[in-house]
């Protein structure tokens, strides 16, 4: 029995992964659940798989968890705050910690469970972008195994070759192909994009996912932070990792060999196969995902993307170029413009803009330690902060 440890237990991975481990409670077991506020699921989740730890990461919310739990007469143990997580990412009975927190809030947790040495299947793909060296030093010298959980990223994980350490170069790689959907605006002119409302970004035409990484997937700043990952996990340069866009999202990504071979990784748009990939590894086992029926497929499409139309794409290349803390700088300016364009107070087109700013704005310094790469995330969201004030546009 491996105990299972979910940080983002009540967002889309979290619930996609109870799901996958549901299907196998010979096998797995929920042993601990990490969230940061909503209290009506994790207590449904509570109920139901009977967690031995719970924590939230907004105090008072973890103070109504505690006493709906105890007037239920449930034991699980309620941790509140950046704390409770980060200890349920190193807890010796769930030694398999699915890395599910959106964002730069997800940093902490996913750093302690690879200091922990757990089996660390990410799905936070913005640790990996803030501090990717570092977290790949920590898990080299604890001995922690990375496991992609990000669909591409997966799906190229699955077309390497078995026994490679995370950010070494596998031998024999040309480059890589990462695919895009190209989100709900692939086929919209620049003017429309630029009105695009929250409703019409969130509405993503093949994979169901929280908001913010819908809005990622619109602007492809997505597919940008994915670039950055992809290259620190797999060690890979710049040069080697593009980017194509296929509507169909069936081929997941590709690699391509010195020797001339394309291996692709295909399946139904569904997250619970790449969980299911990371919590059986290297064995298979039932993820509950439908077979892909490719004669009702039928057409497979691939084109290049539209770099004017779509400017975060260009962006995080850049700062993936600068290397140091300009991945982080790019990170924070987007969660702030995201969350700006969310709540009505930044036009689509203000995203990249703010963007460019802040990346403008901010000197790129080294990323050695955690303490640098959080002072480039805050400065960079004090930036934002102003820019997103000063550009002063709603939708
Ligand atoms: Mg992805």
């Amino acid at each position: 029995m491996i105990g299972v440890a979910i940080l983002g237990s009540t967002g889309t991975i979290g619930e996609n992964t109870l799901d996958v481990i549901a299907r196998h409670p010979e096998r797995f077991r929920a042993v601990a659940l990490g969230a940061r506020r909503d209290v009506t699921k994790m207590l449904a989740q509570c109920e139901r798989f009977r967690p031995d730890y719970a924590a939230l990461a907004e105090t008072d919310a973890a103070a109504t968890l505690e006493r709906e739990l105890r007037a239920r007469g449930l034991p699980t143990r309620v941790l509140a705050g950046g704390q409770g997580l980060e200890h349920i990412a190193t807890l010796k009975e769930a030694p398999a910690v699915m890395a599910g927190i959106v964002g730069a809030a997800g940093l902490p947790s996913t750093l302690a469970a690879a200091r922990a040495g757990q089996r660390l299947m990410i799905a936070n793909k913005e640790s990996l972008v803030m501090a990717g060296p570092l977290l790949l030093a920590l898990a080299r010298a604890s001995g922690a195994t990375l496991l992609p959980i990000d669909s591409e990223h997966n799906a190229i994980f699955q077309c390497l070759p078995p026994g490679l350490e995370a950010g070494r170069a596998p031998p024999g790689v040309r480059r890589i192909l990462l695919t895009a959907s190209g989100g709900p605006f692939l086929d919209w002119s620049a003017e429309r994009i630029a009105q695009a409302t929250p409703e019409q970004a969130c509405k993503h035409p093949k994979w169901v996912m929280g908001r913010k990484i819908s809005v990622d997937s619109a602007t492809l700043m997505n597919k940008g932070l994915e670039v950055i990952e992809a290259r620190i996990l797999f060690g890979l340069a710049l040069e080697q990792v593009e980017v194509v866009v296929h509507r169909q999202s069936l081929v997941h990504s590709l690699v391509e060999y010195v020797d001339g071979s394309m291996l692709a990784q295909l399946g139904s748009p569904d997250m619970r196969t790449p969980i299911a990939h990371a919590l059986g590894w290297p064995e298979r086992i039932d993820s509950g995902v439908e077979s892909l029926d490719l004669a009702r497929a039928g057409t497979l499409q691939f084109e290049p993307p539209d770099m004017a139309r779509f400017p975060c794409l260009a962006l995080a290349r850049e700062a993936a170029r600068a290397g140091g803390t300009a991945p982080a700088v790019l990170n924070a300016a987007n969660e702030v413009a995201v969350a700006a364009f969310l709540e009505g107070r930044l036009n689509f087109s203000g995203i990249a803009a703010v963007i460019e700013a802040v990346v403008r704005d901010c000197p790129a310094g080294t990323a050695e330690d955690l303490d640098s790469v959080l002072a480039a995330d805050a400065d960079a969201r004090r930036r934002a902060l102003r820019e997103v004030g000063g550009a002063g546009v709603t939708v």
